[in-house]
This record gives structure tokens, sequence and C-alpha cells, in this order.
């Protein structure tokens, strides 16, 4: 549970995503517009200077149209009335060019109705200005609730982590990478808030439940006070788990597992250390992508990897190369798709491009030296070829770096993600061709069950324990098993405490989550046996849907301890959250 202000956070583009602001000062607010307008203009004529040798002299003129656009003094009029009457600059602005877009629209004459799309454009590209001094004016609350329409990891660069105690995305699920990033960071999290008057809620003190999924604005006194009673008792547990951090990992009756961490951001490196976690099972490499404004240099790459190498050392990290694509999209790289969790996702973008992938993993290599404790994990393979040429680059990057370039790196163990459902079928094949294997039950769900991860509307169809997900999970460690191939599971689903008794009852020992999650995983099996499991877990395979199952998992675990330790777990909600107002 988190108590703050909303900050909202909409993409700097998309007019109708604009949040409803007043104006504190329309004199202030006036000026700010007409500096946008000059500044789109400017930009307008440096972009039709540089292209004219390469346009027609038609395509050429519609630049002098645009600006003429932007000229256009009924059309600034009727913004600063709307400025005068009260609204922000950014509000005004947006609600006025929407208006004129669905004017072109119903017009009859195609060539006309088609301008729509550039009055569109031109809207957007004054809106970028004038969001850019937005956020450079509005003093942060100290203790930030981040709201947007669809929220990405990019949204944490602009703000200070350590002041955000709540996240809500309208788009999305708790499957989303968004969701993913807040958990790692234990930061309360409502995905597919679909309803909420987002752009209303600026400035508003919000309580933020990621357990239920609710979200309160204006609450009562008494309400406020009882999450904040809450909030006292959450911590309680959490620091009580803490005293299990040194406990050795084994299950009642002697079977030992181990409990490592996914990190991606800064600030989850040292929540990871805290909890006691023996590796890093998933660095997300994208994350420190996403939250800058260009693809960083292999000298910049170094320092990232560096970093996360040397918190960790001796204690292996294992980076998984770009896996940019499907709900991760780099703002300065943007992939446009129908379906972008079929299209070029993962190691397909890297193969596409192998100067990126390069780069990359000679980053990985060199910011090892000397501290070897690198692994290397390839995502989305779904074919041998793949995998080979992936393969093939990191020998010839390895190959130039230690017999050209005279470096005395460690020849780092490389491994590949289960998590397609054709590599499920071929987890011998590729687990005889690398030195180790993860599954990745994100993926791997969203794909086995055909429902988007990051689609509210289908979030109640996605369900890791699904009997076929679990079929799926006993076949891959039987595969590894007898290609002696190590494996560990690092998607979401091995950070909760009731399937992770599944997971283990299949025979895996090796999870690997976020930070947040481990020490209620490891206070689950600390108090589990293994052949207990075992038992549960080939009930579980025999049940018809995921439902029979989860119920039959919760009331065999009914043990007063375990049975606190699940209530204080987030519930994969799967409708809608609500807002209490
Ligand atoms: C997964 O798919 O389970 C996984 C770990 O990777 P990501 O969530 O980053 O796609
Ligand atoms: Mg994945």
């Amino acid at each position: 549970m988190g108590i703050g202000r909303a900050v909202l956070v909409s993409s700097s583009t998309d007019l109708s995503a604009v949040p409803e602001r007043l104006a504190k000062d329309p004199a202030a607010e006036i000026k700010r517009f007409l500096e946008a307008l000059k500044a789109t203009k400017r930009d307008m004529r440096n972009l039709g200077d540089g292209l004219a040798s390469k346009l027609s002299e038609e395509e050429f003129a519609l630049f002098e149209v645009y600006i003429r656009m932007l000229d256009d003094r009924s059309l600034i009029r009727e913004v600063k009335d709307a400025i005068k009457q009260g609204r922000a600059a950014t509000s005004a602005w947006s609600s006025v060019i929407l208006k004129h877009v669905r004017t072109f629209k119903k017009i009859d004459d195609p060539y006309l109705r088609e301008r729509a799309a550039d009055v569109n454009d031109l809207g957007r590209r004054v809106l970028g200005y004038l969001q850019a001094k937005d956020t450079e004016q509005s003093p942060l609350p100290r203790r930030i609730v981040l709201v947007g329409e669809d929220l990405s990891a990019t949204a944490l660069a602009d703000i200070p982590v350590s002041r955000l105690v709540g996240i809500i995305s309208l788009k999305g699920s708790s499957n989303s990478h968004m969701a993913i990033v807040g958990r790692a960071l234990g930061i309360p999290t409502v995905m597919g808030a679909v309803n909420l008057p987002w752009t209303e809620l600026e400035g508003q003190e919000l309580i933020v439940d990621g357990s239920t999924g609710e979200v309160i604005s204006r609450a009562t006194r008494t309400v406020r006070r009882n999450y904040v009673q809450r909030q006292r008792e959450e911590r309680q547990f959490n620091k009580d788990l803490e005293k299990l951090r040194d406990i050795p990992c084994h299950t009642p009756d002697g079977k030992r597992f181990s409990l490592w961490v996914n990190t991606g951001l800064r600030q989850d490196t040292l929540q990871s250390l805290k909890s006691g976690a023996e590796a890093v099972g998933l660095f997300r490499t994208e994350i420190p992508f996403l939250m800058r404004s260009s693809f960083p240099t292999e000298d910049e790459q170094i320092e990232i990897y560096r970093e996360q190498l040397v918190a960790f050392s001796p204690r292996p990290v294992t980076m998984r190369t770009l896996d940019i694509g499907g709900d991760k999209d780099l703002p300065y790289f943007p992939i446009e798709e129908e379906n972008p969790f079929l299209g070029w996702r993962g190691i397909r973008i890297s193969l596409d491009h192998p100067e990126i992938f390069l780069v990359q993993i000679r980053a990985m290599l060199r910011a090892s030296e000397g501290i070897n404790n690198l692994r290397i994990m390839l995502p989305m393979i779904s074919n041998i070829p793949e995998l080979e040429r992936a393969l093939q680059l990191i020998d010839r990057a390895y190959g130039e770096l230690t017999e050209e370039e005279g470096y005395s790196i460690k020849r780092p163990l490389i491994g590949a993600m289960i998590e397609v459902p054709a590599a499920v079928y071929q987890v011998k094949e590729i687990g005889r061709r690398v030195d180790f294997l993860s599954v990745g039950t994100n993926d791997l769900t969203q794909y086995l069950l055909a429902v988007d991860r990051n689609n509210p509307r289908v979030a109640d169809l996605y369900h890791t324990l699904h009997p076929s997900v679990l079929r799926a999970l006993k076949s891959i460690i039987e595969q590894a098993s007898s290609v002696k191939c190590q494996l560990s599971i690092c998607g979401e689903m091995a950070g909760d405490p009731l399937s992770v008794v599944v997971l283990l009852g299949l025979g895996y020992e090796t999870f690997s989550m976020s930070a947040s999650s481990l020490l209620r995983v490891k206070s689950m099996l600390l108090n589990v046996a293994c052949k207990d499991a075992q038992i549960l877990a080939r009930r579980a395979l025999k049940m018809p849907d995921s439902s029979a199952i989860y119920k039959f998992m919760a009331e065999a675990l009914n043990q007063p301890e375990v049975a606190k330790l699940l209530s204080a777990t987030p519930k994969r909600r799967t409708e809608a959250s609500k807002l209490i107002v």
C-alpha cells in the first residue's frame, strides 16, 4: 500500500491523453504556447530545408502549408481564449487541435480528409514543446504516485525513484513489464485501471493498494487511518522476513534450493543484495536502455554492466541480451506493429542488427574482465539456426577481444531462455548447444494460452497454474535433465509463494525473482517438505483447470504460518481495478 500525490505522466505526443490542468498564470501560459509554436515552426523550416533536394516541389510546398497552419490567427485565438478561461496551455491546445482533427475527418473530399493526420501531427509536435517545459516547472510532491495511460519504465527516468510510493497504469496487466519493474522496486502497482478518470487526478492524494488493485482518492479520515495502520503492519511483516536472510536454503526434509534475483534498475540492486540472493538469474539489459534518450555506446554499456557485476561479485550475474519489442519499446527505436508480441522481438532484432548485438556482447565481455562472474542469456529463442547465429556472433566478439585486442577475459557461460512453445519441444537440442537454460514463464504462459500478457481485457485468462503450463514445465525439466543442462526459472511465477511449491514439486531447484518476493518465497520453501511438494505437484498435474489447481494448492498449504504468507502476497488481480472516490 502506498499513499502519495498523483503525478500524471502523459506520452508527450498523444493529444488525447493530455491531463486536464488549470492555468495558474494565464499570461505565462500564453507566452509558453507562443514559444512552442515558434519552436515548432523553426523545426518545420529546418526539416523542410534539410529535405529540399529529396522532395518534389509539391511535397516541399507542404512544409509551407504546415507553417501557415501554425500561423493561423483564428487557431491561435481559439487556444488563447481557452487559456484565458483558465485552462493550461497543454489542455487548451490539445482540445482545440482534436476538435479540428474531428472536423477534417468528417469532410467528404478524401484529400482534405487525409489532412486530419497532418493537423494531428502538427498538434503533437507543439505539444511536445509544451510538455517539455511543463515538467521543468511543476515541483514534484514528496511522495509520488505515478499515474499514466500506458506507463513504461521510461517514466521512471524523470522522477526521483526514492520518492515513488505508487504506480497506476490504465493499460497493461500484472504481467506487463511495468508491473514487473514495480514489483522489483517493491512499489504498490495497479495495472489495467481502465476506467480511471486519470487526467483529473493531478496533485490529488491517492491510496494505492497493490494487493487488491484499489485506488482511493479523497479518502475519509477513517479510511486513511486504516491504510496507514495496514502499511505499518506490512512493514513489520517485511522486517520479520528479513530474519530469514542468512538461513540456509533447505526444505524441512533437506532439499537444497537456490534463490536468485531478477534485476534491471539501479535501485533494485541494493534491495537484491539485502535479500541475500545467491546470484542474478536475469539482468534485463533493456531496462537501462529504456531510461535513456539514445542507444548507449560500448563504453557507456560497460559502465552499466560493470556496476552490476561488481555489486554482486563473486556471485554469478546472468545478463540477458537486449529483449526489446513487445511492450518494451525504446523511445529512440520505435517499432510499430500490429502484433508486437508475435513480431520483431528479442533475439530477432539482435540478429537483424548484429552491430547492436555485437556492441552489447563486447561491452558485457569487457565489463567482466577481472571479475569473471558473467553469464550471457539469449531471449526469445524459437529455432536452432537463430541460436547458432547468436552463438557465432558471441564467439566472434570473444575472439576479437581476446585474440586481436589483447583483453584477458574468461569465457562466460552462455544460456538460452525457454519462453516460446517451439522451444519447449526442442529443449534437448537447445540444451546441447548451451551451458544453461532458464524458463521465462511470463512469455511462455502468454504464448501457450494465446493470451496477450499486456491486455487487461483478457487478464483473467492468464494463468501460470494452467495445466498446460505445468505440463510444459514438467517436459522442460525432464528434457533438460536428460541432456544434463543446468536449468532455472526466471518468470514471475518463481516469485509467487504458492506456485513455487508446485515448481519445487516438479523438480525445479533454482528460482529467480524480483527482490521483493525473495524472502516470501524463502519463507514458504523453508516450511514445505520437498516430498510433500512432489505429491501436490503430481495431483495438480491431473487437475482439469487452473482454478481447481489454485484452490487445491491454497487449501493444502493452509497451515497458519503459510496462510499468513499467502495473504500478504499481492493477488494476481484479474478484473479491472476500481477507483473509490
Ligand atoms: C519471461 O518471459 O518470463 C521473462 C522472464 O522475461 P520478460 O518478462 O522480460 O519477458
Ligand atoms: Mg520474456
